[in-house]
Formats: C-alpha cells, structure tokens, sequence
C-alpha cells in the first residue's frame, strides 16, 4: 500500500494511505498515514462553492469541540478543508468502535466475538454519551437530523461513543439540511407520500424523536414503532410510510395494545420508572406533538439516575451481564431471569431539602416507585460521589465551569459470610447517622457504618448536603 498526498486549504499537507478504508455515493476515507485522522474526499462535484462554505462554517463557527476540548472523543467534527486531490475534509479517526448496527441486529451481534459484545452497563455509558451529544449540538441550536444506528459508532464494554457523518448537521434558518434523516429514525411529521405540498425541516425536536428512537432500540433492542400492526398488506412502502409517519403507535402505548410486538421480552418497564416515562413521553404524549418530546437534558439525567442502579448479573452465561435492579417485582435480569446471590440489597433514597427552612428540615417521605427521589443501588464497590452527597452538584459534565468531581467520597461493602452490607466513609469529615434515640452520630473517615434498614444518613452540613434513607430490600 502507498500514500498519497493531500492538500489542505489552508497550505498545509499530509500523507494518506491510498487504498481508501471505504467508499460511498459521496466519496471515499482514507486514513492518514500517522492513523490520527480519516479524510473524506469527494467525487468529483462535491466541492462546489456551497458545500464549500457549509463545511467552512463547520469548522469555524459551530464546531462543538473547538473551545472544549472535552467533547473531542463525542464527535467526528469537520477539522480542515482538502483542495488536492480534490474537496474533502479532514476528522479525527473514530478507532477501534464499531457502528450500532452491529450490536443492534442478532445476526451481527452474534457473530461478534465474545469480548466484543460489551454489556449492559457499557450501553448505558453508550447511551448517557449520545444523550450528551445532541444535548451539546442542541444547546447551540445544531440538528444532527441523520441520527441512526449508521451515525454513531460504539464500544459498549468500556462505553465508548463517537458521531460520524457530522457534515449533514443543519442549523434552521442558517445552514440548510441536506438529509431529512434515516427512514427508521425520521420523526413522524417529516414523512410525506406522494406530492409534496411544502417543504419539511428537520429541527431540533424531530431531532428528539430520532434520538428517543435510538435509544430505545439500543437499550431493549426492538423499533418502537414496529409492532404488529400492518396499515397496508399490498404495498410495504406505504405501510411503513403509516406506522412511521401518521399512523404511528408506540408499540408497548399504555391504553392502546393494537400495536404490540409479538417478539418482545425485554421491556421499557425492566429499564426503572426514569426511563420508562421518558419513552412514554416520547411516544405518546410526543408522538405526533413534537413540542412534548423528552429534550436530550431530561434523557441525560434519567440514565445518569438508571446508571446508579445497574448491577452484576448473577449468571456467567448471560449476555446483558449486569442490569437494573427495580424494586417492584423483585431483582431479576430481564434477559435471563437470574437473581443475584445477596439475600438483600441496599436502596440509597437522597432526601432533598426543602429549601427556604430551617437547616434540619429534609422531605424524608420516600415514594419507592415514584421518580421524585434519586436513589442508589448498592453493591460491593460501588462508590458515592460527590453528586450523590451534596444538593445541586452534577454527574454530568455541562462546561468547563461544571467538572463532576470524580473523587470517591463513599463505598458499599458486603460481608458475604453474614449477609451484612456497610458503607465505608473515604472522604465525608462529617458524615453522620440517626441513632435509635434521634441523636446523630459521626462516622469517621476510614471506618464503616453498618446499613440497617430504615437507617438515616446525613452526608455533611445540612442544608447543602443530602440527607438519605436506606432501605434493605428483600431480593
Ligand atoms: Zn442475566
């Protein structure tokens, strides 16, 4: 294999390889030869002046990643403009990570080494990634209206996720949408059949729609709206032109069973209540009304909330290898059916402060099924942060003013031979606990606090840190 050189519109040059990595309708990727980058050259025709200009403001002005380098890794942003051999761009390359598709599909996924699979909780790292993407595009009023299991490519063992394709972005009234969007993925109100009376945008709510749709089949692994209801048995265009556009019908809708699929197991509902009204929202309240879709922020908070609740699967040979533990129900894998070894586990409630008060006054009420309290699940090892202990901190990076710090402030231990679990203070100076008598009682750093069911936490100075409740649920 040789190299060939390119050159950028800004003078410089550099060496690709020239057996392009893969070619499209568009143009084909090379690599470059020191493997940091990919170069997209166009056939012949892709550079005219608009395009040019396009891809130009790109890289100027609406780059995600220009002032914060955090966003780097979620995104294969345009970098500089080629004019030799021809138009192009260059982008960072996306590595190792693989497009969704492969792990969306059985017939794929099976063929996947074993190693390669991932498990649930690297999908859900996945998952809290896309969500922080389009929430970075959407805060700047960026579409990515080509959002599908094509477009964003994944390692969900370590939860690994990058855009690709994200010269199709489009920005209402300034940059103008080249693709309305992938068929599967594209919102209800943009499908049209037949003459077209007026031309459709895509914009930053039919972008919640794809969004909603991704992850819900990246999650649960079905198309939400591919039930088994058929609009029209002679024409397979039409009929996915009704069940994804007008007559869409979410297939698990709560008063609606005519479009339910027959190949289901795995529910929104085996996802934790978080989710579960998100997806509701999305595809029945949002459905056909896009001003009521879930905004990328509420989906980032929902699977940050679920995250905390994913635990070991019990059961070597299960794929998912971790999940959700609900507490309706009972803890069970979703996937297998395997109940973890312990007899109990620990429900970490984080009581809010009602603010305005005197400092003692939390809302100690815990709603077990309702979503009002963000709770934990405990298992050995896993740790408490910063935004578990104190009100108003975020797990989330929003900017380089909110960094989560990632400094283990707790952790839950398991005493395997009593079935005790305990809770080990690594950096809380005032962490304390409710004695039977109402009296509050330190625990020190470096020691650790039996978990009594019913047992009530403080993890510092009221009012800026939480107040929790635990309570030990039978499994
Ligand atoms: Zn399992």
């Amino acid at each position: 294999m040789g190299t060939m050189v390119i050159k950028y519109r800004d003078g410089t040059t550099e060496a690709v390889n020239d057996q392009p990595l893969s070619s499209g309708a568009q143009g084909k990727i090379y690599q470059t030869a020191d493997k940091t980058g990919v170069v997209k050259i166009y056939t012949s025709g892709g550079g005219d002046a608009k395009r040019t200009e396009r891809i130009q403001r790109l890289i100027d002005q609406l780059n995600p990643t220009k002032d914060d380098p955090y966003w780097t890794e979620y995104f294969t942003w345009p970098e500089k403009i080629t004019v030799a051999p021809a138009f192009g761009y260059r982008m960072r390359f996306a590595g190792s990570l693989k497009t969704m598709d492969k792990y969306i599909f059985p017939k794929s996924f099976n063929g996947l080494k074993n190693e390669e699979k991932g498990w649930f909780l690297g999908r859900m790292a996945v998952a809290i990634k896309l969500a922080s993407a389009v929430q970075r595009m959407s805060s700047t009023g960026i579409c990515y209206p080509d959002l599908s299991h094509r477009n964003v490519m994944v390692e969900p063992f370590e939860g690994k996720m990058t855009l690709i394709d994200c010269d199709s972005v489009t920005v209402p009234n300034s940059i103008e949408a080249e693709v309305i969007g992938t068929p599967w993925y594209i919102a209800p109100e943009l499908w049209s059949w037949g003459a077209k009376t007026q031309r459709i945008v895509p914009t930053v709510r039919s972008d919640r729609h794809s969004l909603a749709t991704l992850l819900y089949y990246w999650l649960l692994g079905l198309h939400p709206l591919k039930g088994k209801k058929i609009h029209d048995t002679t024409d397979p265009m039409h009929d996915d032109y009704l069940l994804l556009g007008p007559k869409a019908l979410y297939i698990e809708d709560p008063t609606d069973g005519s479009n339910r699929s027959p190949t289901q197991t795995i529910f929104a509902r085996s996802l934790g209540k978080d989710l579960e009204d998100l997806f509701t929202a999305a595809f029945v309240k949002g459905l056909h009304d896009p001003l009521n879709r879930p905004q990328p922020q509420s989906w980032q908070r929902a699977l940050v909330r679920t995250y905390d609740r994913i635990i070991p699967c019990a059961n070597p040979q299960c794929y998912w290898h971790s999940f959700v533990a609900l507490r309706s129900g009972g803890v069970v894998c979703p996937v297998c059916r395997t109940r973890p070894a312990a007899r109990q586990l620990p429900f970490v409630y984080l009581l809010p402060h009602n603010r305005g008060k005197g400092p003692d006054d939390y809302n100690e009420l815990v709603k077990p099924d309702s979503t009002d309290n963000h709770h934990i699940v405990g298992w050995p090892g896993r740790g408490l942060y910063e935004w578990h202990t104190r009100i108003g901190k975020e797990a989330l990076y929003i900017d380089r003013h909110t960094i989560p710090n990632r400094t283990r402030q707790a952790e839950f231990e398991y005493n395997q031979s009593n079935g005790m679990w305990a809770l080990r203070n690594i950096h809380l100076p005032d962490l304390r606990y409710r004695d039977g008598a109402g009296q509050w009682q330190a625990v020190g750093v470096g020691t650790s606090l039996a978990l009594q069911d019913k047992l009530v936490l403080q993890f510092g100075q009221a009012p800026d840190h939480y107040r929790a409740r635990i309570e030990l649920v039978t499994v």
